[in-house]
This record gives structure tokens, sequence and C-alpha cells, in this order.
């Protein structure tokens, strides 16, 4: 029989504490935060920056621009607490407040489906998450060896549109950490995030010839159609290609009088791969597709765009976390899961980028996330956070031992 290592009590002590972290996701998921909305924003910002430093009062708080001229809201921040930026080991912990729901989206408040799920905007992804986190954090801080262990927390206003203007951070924070935390939900299952793929977005603009619809033969060349053979060629790419993604996400083109050959047409389409290998063939395929076009006299397509965040792969650092995960979370009793690979990005992938290790995924379970059908089982973020706060606990007490990466 496995005998479970002592857990200590601060961390059995959460799961008295669930209707209570309940109540905190209810009343910050309550507050809008759409990532294009600076005003709830900052609504949410100053809210989070009350309840954590009321938690952590020695912290170091900043509240850092994220500036982002045409993807983001002007004035929006980062917050950042760090505490015992100098101890041995150091991890970061990272978090978006951002959601997809903007101002005027119909999908505003929370409403419980049973006693533990709780159906409301961010609620899984990830103001679930921010709200583990949080209650781990506070459980590990009363642990006997806690000084051993800096932490920093990053909470960000722009995962949701690409963490434009925070990535710089997530870099910095990167490089002075050894190892991470990603509080994205965790899958519906339980597991946890293995490795997710990289992403992008191709905008292919065509430019043709007007003319008058009826003028025989017709001299026009139309954008419309060039764009759309474009498209339907680029959606075979996939089949081509093991591992790679595109999605055409929106076509537009033409003018509102049907009498006239369209000059022009856009389309703004995802692109997703698995390994960084994958990047540069997936975009010489655009190319060449776009070669065709432009070898029609009367037709020219230009590509813009391109990868944003690059494919997180598995290292063998994470592949040791995650067994030592896997022992935490079977000794606070969490029934045993797996970790997988997913098609989504988060800021894990920039984190892995820029070389720190870390476990992605960490937050309570849910699902149906980007919808109004977006719930979180309450029930699971204090067991998700006694598996974080027992996982340091063993690092600062040199049972687990992370890499050092300064
Ligand atoms: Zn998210």
């Amino acid at each position: 029989m496995y005998l479970a290592m002592s857990v200590p009590a601060s961390i059995t002590a959460l799961t008295a504490r669930t209707p209570e972290l309940g109540a905190l996701l209810e009343r910050w998921a309550a507050i809008n935060s759409g990532s294009g909305h600076a005003a709830g924003l900052e609504r949410m910002r100053t809210s989070l920056r009350n309840d954590w430093v009321r938690a952590f009062p020695a912290a170091m708080v900043e509240e850092i621009p994220a500036n982002a001229p045409g993807y983001n809201p002007a004035g929006v921040c980062s917050l950042s607490l760090r505490l015992r930026p100098n101890a041995p080991c150091r991890v970061l912990l990272c978090g978006h407040y951002d959601t997809v729901y903007e101002a005027d989206d119909a999908f505003q408040t929370c409403r419980w489906l049973d006693a533990q799920t709780v159906n409301g905007p961010g609620t899984a992804d990830m103001k679930g998450g921010l709200v583990t986190m949080l209650a781990a954090l506070q459980a590990f801080e009363q642990t006997p060896h806690a000084a051993q262990v800096g932490w920093e927390v990053l909470l960000t206003p722009d995962e949701e549109t690409g963490s434009h203007g925070s990535v710089e951070l997530l870099r910095a924070a990167a490089r002075r950490s050894d190892f991470g935390f990603v509080f994205e939900p965790g899958r519906p299952s339980g597991d946890i995030v293995q490795s997710r793929k990289g992403t992008g977005t191709v905008m292919a603009i065509c430019h043709g010839r007007a003319a008058h619809a009826a003028k025989v033969p017709n001299d026009g060349r139309s954008a419309l159609l060039a764009l759309a053979g474009f498209v339907l060629e680029a959606a075979k790419i996939p089949a081509e290609m093991p591992g790679v993604l595109v999605n055409i996400g929106n076509f537009h083109g033409g003018t509102a009088a049907t009498n006239v050959v369209p000059h022009w047409a856009k389309a703004e389409i995802d692109v997703r791969v698995t390994t960084p290998a994958n990047r540069e063939p997936l975009l010489a395929r655009f190319r060449e597709l776009a070669d065709r076009v432009n070898a029609i006299d009367g037709l020219k397509l230009e590509l813009q765009g391109g990868f944003n965040r690059p494919p997180k792969e598995c290292v063998p650092a994470e592949i040791r976390a995650f067994a030592e995960w896997q022992r935490a979370a079977r000794d606070v009793g969490v029934a045993p899961f797996n970790w997988v690979h997913t098609a989504g990005a988060s800021d894990g992938n920039f984190l892995s980028e820029a070389g720190l290790p870390n476990l992605d995924a960490l937050g309570p379970l849910g699902d149906h996330l980007h919808s109004d059908r977006e719930f979180c089982r309450v029930e699971t973020i204090a067991p998700r956070a006694q598996i974080v706060a027992l996982f340091l606990h063993r690092v600062a007490a040199g049972e687990t031992t992370l890499p050092s990466r300064r």
C-alpha cells in the first residue's frame, strides 16, 4: 500500500474553503473584463489588486502598462506581485484576467447550474484559475519551509487577443524564474496540458479589376472568385501536412452593387502548427498558392500576418515535474489524470519559448469556454489548489527538485 507523505495542515484545510472560493469566483466573474473593455479591465484589476494585497500584504505589487496600439485599449496594465525574489528557488504563476466577452455581450452574469457548478463569463477561462492560484499560495505561505521559494504572480489583460502588450513581461518574468505554472482551465476530465500548438493569423488580400457585370466580353477580374479559389486550396493544406490546422475565419469582398465585378476581397485565416519546423513550410505553401493567383493578369493577392505564439513542446524538466505533480495529486486524494496535447495556445507557449519549463491547465475543471455555456466545477478549485500548494511545499522542503536556470 502507498503511504502518503504528511500533508501540511494549511493544505488539508483548503477543502473547507470551497463555499468561500466559489463566492469569490462569482464576484470576479460578475465584473465584465472583455479584452477590449478598458473600464471593465480596470475594475477587474482593482478588485484583484485589493484581494491579492489583502492576502499577501508583504508582496511587492506593481501595475505594468501593457500597451499594444491596435490590439489593446489604451491604459491597460498587467498586475504583478512578487514575494521573496531572492529566494533560492523562484517560481512564476501566470494567469490572464481578460475574457472573450465584451462590454455589450449578452453573457454577463453567473448562474448556478447545481450546488457545485457555476455557469458564467470567465468562470473557467480563467477567473477560476485565478481563485485557485490565490488559495494555493495562501496555503503554501503557512507551510514550514515557504521561505525557500520565492514567487511571482503575473496577471495579464490581453491573453485572449494574443498577449501583444504583455508578451515582453511574460518573457522577462520567465527569465528570472526556475519553473512556471499556468492556470488555464483543466480539461473536463481533469487532464492538464502537456503541449500546445503554435498559432498565427494569415491575412489574404486580393485585388482584381472592377468592370460592369454586363460588359461582353468582360475585362473585369473578380477578386472575390480568385480569393475563393485560394481559400479552398488553403483549406486542403492540413491533409498534406500532419499536425497543421488551417481555418478560414472570415471572408469579405465586393461592393453593395451586384452588377459590378468585385475588385477587392479579404480573408483572415487561423493557422496552427505542432512544431516550429512546420511554420516556414506552411507559410511557403500559402505563398505558392498566392503565386498561382498572381500569375493571372489583373489579379494581385498579398499575404500579411504570420505566427504569434510559438508551439509549446514538452521538455524533460516538465516530464519530471509532471510525475511529482501526479504524486502530489494522489497525496491530496485527487483521482488520477493525464496530460494531453491541445491545439489551443496559451501564455505557456511564450514561457516555453523563453526557456522556462512550465505546467499548464492547472485551473479547476470546466468546459464550453468562449460560449455562454461556459462553466466551472467549483468543488475542484480547492483540490487543484492543494496540488499546487503541496508541490511547492515539497520544492521548498527540498523533497522535489526543480531545474535551476540561473
Ligand atoms: Zn484562457
